[in-house]
């Protein structure tokens, strides 16, 4: 069942140097795909592999180095900035590729001093999104946020019996998806004031953000035809960080009874580099059910999804306040969690977003809710940390937070970590609040 190749082998090395640090989110054991062009400049967008600190420029590699056969026809689209027919090839085509480039980029390759030459620092890359997203869903797999935010509204009936039958998300709004480093506006909003009897409208007082990873759906499906779990597991592409910035305020008020609406459309960071499914091969771990639970239902359940349903990503939350960026302090680390720890897999997700017959396209991305873990102080939100604002945070500077203040950078870093692997990292999803605009 093991889809490791030589790809994934720990000792590769690349020729580009900085990729063989330790600390290195992109060894050549990673190679994951983003959108750029160069800062200041208004070339058009084309595709790059993040290498080290630097970027390989897909459309200058192409035009410049040989590839063997087959290869230059997956590449053409990339070289005009277009990720989607990638995204939508067969788990085949995207491995061939990865090989292909996995080879150019190790150490000894015969293409070193072409591609030497297509390599552009990445403090010199101005990145955008991956690709057009077309739709937005956001999931609720952290069974842990679930119980925990439950808690707050329901401290005697946490988690609602559905939780565990149902992978329970929202559509969400595409538009406002945007790439890190994004600055974005504090929401206005109608929310009622605590003791008031009519609501008001104004800036957010109670900002938050979430702390989550993003799928990009690969090949997707015709209408009326679910993909089912098979079809599922091939048909994602990879994986970015995501912050589901939330408007805690306005969304108490909204909810009910139609769910998250103008909370959590006014803004939404995702990482600039899809870390792909091949490079995830080695961090995957058997989807279980604890004892008591009920296991999925059939259309849910797969020999694969049990073997390896999970992956192995340790999450991080850092803030740097206006304050300590003045100070020149280094941000504050506020939880750790990890992916693990989701109570449904990418691939049920997927199957059951598709099973009432809901097409799935190419590009389309799935968040998938807030990851927090099982311990006290690993909320993926503030709601969490601050039990709701009650309780305020205190940074390492004297600052306290209950919820964002404008000027706030708050930071999700990702990495996966194995003995018998290379560590592969996400990069950053940096995202900084603005002051809320007059009336
Ligand atoms: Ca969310």
């Amino acid at each position: 069942m093991s889809m490791l190749d030589h790809t994934h082998d720990a000792a590769l090395r690349s020729w580009v140097e900085s990729a063989n640090a330790l600390g290195s989110d992109f060894p050549v054991q990673n190679l994951p795909f983003g959108a750029f062009r160069r800062k200041g400049s208004d070339e058009p967008l084309r595709i790059g592999v993040a290498i080290g600190d630097q970027v390989l420029d897909l459309q200058l590699a192409r035009a410049q180095c040989p590839w063997g056969s087959g290869i230059d026809e997956l590449l053409a689209p990339l070289a005009e900035g277009d990720l989607k027919p990638l995204m939508g090839a067969t788990p085949a085509l995207r491995r061939t590729l990865r090989g292909a480039l996995s080879l150019a980029l190790a150490e000894g390759s015969d293409q070193a001093p072409f591609l030497e030459l297509c390599l552009v620092p990445q403090a010199r890359a101005e990145m955008a999104l991956p690709c057009a997203i077309g739709d937005y869903t956001d999931f609720f797999t952290g069974i842990h946020h679930a119980t925990a935010v439950g808690k707050l509204f329901r401290p005697d009936n946490p988690l609602l019996p559905n939780y565990k039958w149902v992978p329970i998300a929202y559509h969400g709004r595409a538009s406002s998806i945007g790439i890190s480093p994004q600055a974005f506006v504090r929401p206005n909003g109608q929310t009622l004031p605590a003791g008031a009897t009519e609501p008001k409208f104004g800036p957010c007082q109670r900002l938050d953000y979430e702390l989550e990873l993003g799928v990009f759906v690969g090949g997707g499906n015709a209408l009326g035809r679910p993909m089912g779990m098979e079809q599922a597991e091939d048909d994602w592409f990879g994986i970015v960080l995501l912050n589901d910035w939330s408007a805690r305020d306005i969304q108490t008020w909204e909810y009910q009874p139609l769910g998250p609406f103008l909370a959590k459309n006014f803004a939404t960071t995702i990482s600039p580099w899809i870390v792909t499914r091949e490079a995830l091969e080695p961090f995957r771990m058997p989807f279980t059910r604890a004892a008591g639970d009920p296991q999925p239902l059939p259309y849910l359940d797969s020999a694969v999804n049990r073997e390896s349903g999970q992956i192995d990503i340790a999450l991080q939350v850092l803030l740097q306040t206006k304050t300590m960026r003045d100070q020149g302090l280094a941000p504050a680390e506020l939880s750790r969690s990890n992916f693990r720890d989701a109570y449904w897999s990418v691939a049920q997700m997927l199957a059951h977003h598709s099973s009432g017959g809901c097409n799935m396209r190419t590009g389309d991305l799935l968040g998938t809710g807030t990851q927090s873990g099982p311990e006290p102080g690993q909320g993926g939100s503030l709601l969490e940390l601050s039990s709701g604002g009650k309780q305020p945070l205190k940074l390492p500077n004297g600052e306290t937070r209950t919820f964002l203040q404008d000027g706030d950078c708050l930071i999700l870093r990702a990495h996966c970590e194995r003995a018998s692997a290379r560590r592969i990292g996400f990069g950053e999803c940096r995202g900084t609040v603005l002051p809320a605009r007059a009336g």
